[in-house]
């Protein structure tokens, strides 16, 4: 979503509904380690929905639908694992940043995956982006990854994002060959207290022709959930 500075402001949006989303999480009461279930929850918040439509992917898709799509071959992918996974919609519904985050705090998940897909200025770019909730500090004083990393260090979770991170960069590496757009942090306000590991992941370029067709292919949407249903299954 670099379309424009109205698409950086829209990241940003996206950014701060999911720290909203982990706040809350962050503010439920701990479960006792022996109280804890086995089964662990996922949650995965298919990105727009409803009037939102999300980018436009050819004649008849957007991204809320590819989003859906691949949330809904994830939960498929993933079931029978251990695992319960919840979707924040799982129909074309309208769902506000306050819905989103009542829902993620009713699941109290383990983790969380947030799908998106990108669209840019430049038709060149391709390829998939992982995002995940760092330090804004960390991001603005001109240090680099490196410097990033050392201070995510200092949180568990946020460790278990860059984990979770890399696994799906691994994995979703042979659905886009050579195309990952390697490991972003976003510049959001500082998260204190963060307690799952969470990431958004946008599954290719909507202005891009090769990913565009990948996109709207059944074949390539199960393989991408089935890449990150993996890549879950090796963090958690
Ligand atoms: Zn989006």
């Amino acid at each position: 979503m670099d379309i424009s500075n109205k698409g950086w402001m829209m990241k940003r949006l996206l950014l701060m509904t999911f720290v909203a989303i982990l706040t809350v999480f962050s503010l439920s009461a701990p479960i006792p380690a022996g109280a804890q279930s086995a089964r662990r929850v996922i949650l995965i918040d298919p990105g727009h929905g409803g009037s939102d439509a999300g980018v436009k992917i050819g004649e008849k898709a957007s991204e809320k639908d590819v989003t859906l799509a691949v949330a809904l071959l994830m939960k498929k992918a993933l079931s029978g694992g251990g695992y319960d996974v919840l979707l924040t919609r799982t129909t074309d519904a309208s769902l506000s940043a306050a819905d989103r985050v009542k829902a993620a705090a009713s699941a109290r998940p383990d983790l969380v995956l947030s799908l998106h897909v990108n669209a840019g200025f430049d038709k060149k770019a391709s390829g998939f982006e992982v995002w995940f909730p760092g330090f804004q500090a960390a991001a603005g004083n001109g240090g680099g990854s490196k410097a990033i990393l050392k201070d995510m260090a200092k949180n568990t979770y946020l460790n278990e994002s860059v984990r979770l991170a890399r696994a799906i960069e691994k994995n979703l590496s042979t659905v886009f060959p050579k195309a990952s757009r390697g490991l972003r942090e976003a510049p959001v306000p500082l998260l204190e207290g963060l307690t799952v590991p969470a990431v958004i992941v946008e599954i290719g370029f909507a202005t891009h022709p090769e990913d565009r067709k990948k996109l709207l292919d059944d074949g390539t949407r199960q393989a991408v959930a089935a890449a990150l249903a993996k890549s879950i299954r090796e963090v958690l």
